[in-house]
């Protein structure tokens, strides 16, 4: 498959979970991939393993993230892509919150991802000549919000409120560059198998294995194959939206 073939993409928290799925079904359908971690090492040795490439990054420094988008723009000759999945999860009850911990939560999963999107669509945004020699502009981007961010959930307030901030980000963004031809669109996944989820406890899990229509938790695999649809040719009429991936789970 090579739908994606000539274009850069740029994962961001791509060493595991839906990112680093993300990634390799990116690098599959014929992209130059590269993904970042907070450990330059571990990126560079985990994008190796399916061909992309590999970056440390703190995605809880902005000007950092510019830096890191501006230096893929260069060294691949353009940004086609963006993937901003970077994101941590601090749960616990409103009245047991640390200010601490609600600041790292907005830096990273807020703060960052706009700074993700701000670079991404200047580098977008500029004309470039695509592998083939042929004139390209324009680009796709989809964030990683949650279907928390829509529906709530006790005891991840923080969080969802974070979530909640990348749909309307992706809302706001789409309107802006959608004249310069850049699409962005979320994705709100349900629970998905990961080690972001692996602390919850089993009961939670169970319980909302049971509350999806389809009856089980959702694999990284299954957000990437989206995420692959949402930037890819297929949905070249498609911004601004928010795609559910959670096996049917009722608000
Ligand atoms: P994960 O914890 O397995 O992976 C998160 C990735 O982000 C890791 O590669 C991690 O290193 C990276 N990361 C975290 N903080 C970072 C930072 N400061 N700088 C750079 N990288 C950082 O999580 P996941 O489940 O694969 O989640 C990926 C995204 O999907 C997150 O934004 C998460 O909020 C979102 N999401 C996950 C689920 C789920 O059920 N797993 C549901 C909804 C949304």
């Amino acid at each position: 498959m090579s739908e994606l073939a000539g274009r850069v993409a740029l994962v961001t928290g791509g060493t595991r979970g839906i990112g680093l799925a993300t990634a390799r079904a990116l690098a599959e359908a014929g992209a130059t991939v590269v993904l970042t971690g907070r450990d330059a090492a571990r990126a560079e040795a985990v994008a190796k393993e399916f061909g992309g490439h590999g970056l440390g990054l703190d995605v809880g420094d902005f000007d950092a993230v510019g830096a890191v988008v501006r230096q893929v723009t260069a060294d691949h000759g353009g940004l086609d892509v963006l993937v901003a999945n970077a994101g941590i999860m601090e749960n616990g009850l409103l009245g047991m919150l640390r200010a601490d911990a609600v600041r790292r939560t907005l830096e990273v999963n807020v703060a960052g991802t706009v700074a993700a999107v701000q670079a991404a669509g200047r580098a977008m945004a500029r004309k470039r000549q695509a592998a083939d020699g042929t004139p390209r502009r324009g680009g796709a981007i989809v964030v990683l919000a949650s279907v928390v961010g829509t529906h709530g959930a006790a005891g991840q307030s923080v969080y969802a409120a974070s979530k909640a901030a990348l749909v309307a980000l992706a809302r706001s963004a789409a309107k802006e560059l959608g004249p310069r031809g850049i699409r962005v669109n979320a994705v709100a996944p349900g629970v998905i198998r990961t080690d972001l989820t692996a602390s919850l406890p089993a009961e939670v899990l169970d319980g909302q294995a049971a509350a999806a229509a389809l009856g089980r938790l959702g694999e990284p695999a299954e957000v990437a194959e989206v995420i692959r649809f949402l930037v890819g040719d297929g949905a070249r009429y498609v911004t601004g939206q928010v795609l559910g991936v959670d096996g049917g789970l009722v608000p």
